[in-house]
């Protein structure tokens, strides 16, 4: 009997359409001939070839995320640090200047300190908030400046409008991280950003079950850039990480409401709490940039909160403990409220002395608001602030 090789059969035909996304796990995708797979290369028929080089679940998702923030192109990577990467490493050389916030996500700021340096690109980190830092800042070699429109994790609003008109003027690439904000608190491309990017792991994909970046630029040379550039360093997003994060758009812009509803009412109730010192919400009155949070974020408060209370480390740990509901965990974006102590995490490599300067004491919290029943949630927050007075 003659032996045949069997290639799998292909998807069932069907005039039908699935309402979901299917997963396309495939890494390799096969052509009929050299002359098809030309035609492919050559962009006279689209398709795809290998995983590393894209797949629908990242195609699909991209289109989703550029269509929340006004952008086409935008490009679906392995996490929120592929993104920073594909920016400053697949658009930056030797001899370029970099600009940082001062309070930008702290691998980024590692990247700013460490990585950059060591390749022989130059960096220097200046207050967001203070656009007139920013252009004393740029040198003739200045490449790009990257900001966050609010600073983690004191809650500062970027001078964003300020910045964008700096660098324009100078003729430098502005940055925006916009994973705090979100595209419906602020769609920083409308302000003047060249380029914008995300850690989808946060809020967009929103269940702290996947890990993925986005980035788009205004000029689709440099998208197209940064697109090789994490062709070949592999910063490929698993598929199945793109559908999850798909599944969880679907219901960002009611999680978003949410917790931003119960953001204020946990800002409104820290900030009368006894024993607590200060709130950090931009929509309150006493938020250092109160003006600034109104006119950027439309009066919209995201679902960050950062406070402090009295009684230093011991307060700290009793608070975290008898607050036991919340996951004391260093993320932000879930479903669930999480905790995080930046003294003892995102900023324990910072000396005592730095950590003051910004307003990072070891009774400093913030948190990332989730969707519980918010009474609930105040409570539970009353129960840690109780344990915290027993402790001061
Ligand atoms: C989490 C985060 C990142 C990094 O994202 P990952 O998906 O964890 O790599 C970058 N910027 C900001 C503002 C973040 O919160």
């Amino acid at each position: 009997m003659k032996k045949t090789l069997q290639r799998p059969a292909g998807w069932p035909a069907s005039l039908s359409t699935p309402v979901v996304s299917p997963i396309a796990p495939s890494v390799v995708y096969a052509s009929a001939s050299p002359d098809e797979l030309d035609s492919q290369y050559e962009g006279r028929e689209t398709g795809y070839t290998y995983a590393r080089e894209g797949h629908p679940n990242a195609d699909v998702l991209a289109q989703r995320i550029d269509a929340l923030e006004g952008a086409s192109g935008g490009l679906v990577v392995g996490s929120g640090m592929a993104a920073v990467s594909a920016v400053l490493l697949g658009l930056c050389k030797t001899g370029d200047h970099v600009i940082g916030a001062d309070q930008l996500y702290g691998r980024s700021l590692r990247m700013m300190a460490e990585d950059l340096p060591r390749l022989g690109i130059a960096t220097s980190l200046v207050d967001a908030t203070d656009a007139k830092a920013v252009a004393e800042a740029i040198r003739p070699e200045t490449r790009l400046v990257l900001i966050e429109v609010v600073s983690n994790p004191t809650i500062r609003i970027a001078d964003l409008d300020a910045v964008a008109e700096v660098c324009a003027e100078r003729g430098v690439l502005l940055v925006v991280d916009n994973t705090f904000t979100t595209p419906l608190g602020i769609r920083p491309f409308e302000h003047g950003a060249d380029i914008v990017l995300h850690s989808v792991t946060k809020l967009l994909a929103g269940h702290s079950d996947a890990t993925l970046g986005w980035v788009a630029a205004k000029d689709p040379a440099l998208a197209e850039r940064m697109r090789i550039f994490a062709v070949t360093t592999g910063m490929t997003p698993s598929p199945f990480d793109c559908w999850l994060a798909e599944r969880g758009l679907a219901t960002f812009a009611l999680r978003y409401a949410r917790a931003q509803d119960t953001s204020q009412r946990l800002a409104d109730y820290l900030s009368g709490a006894e024993g607590v010192k200060r709130v950090l919400y931009p929509t309150r009155p006493d938020h250092p940039d109160a003006a600034r949070a109104q006119s950027l974020l439309k009066g919209q408060g995201g679902h960050m909160v950062s406070f402090e209370i009295e009684g230093g480390r011991a307060a700290a740990n009793a608070f975290a403990e008898a607050a036991s509901g919340i996951a004391f965990a260093p993320t932000l974006g879930d479903v669930g409220t999480t905790l995080s102590h930046p003294a003892s995490s995102s900023h324990r490599a910072l000396t005592p002395e730095a950590r003051a300067k910004m307003g990072v004491s070891e009774g400093f919290f913030r948190v990332s608001v989730g969707l519980e029943d918010p009474e609930a949630l105040i409570a539970c927050f009353g129960d840690g602030l109780a344990a915290a007075r027993g402790a001061a």
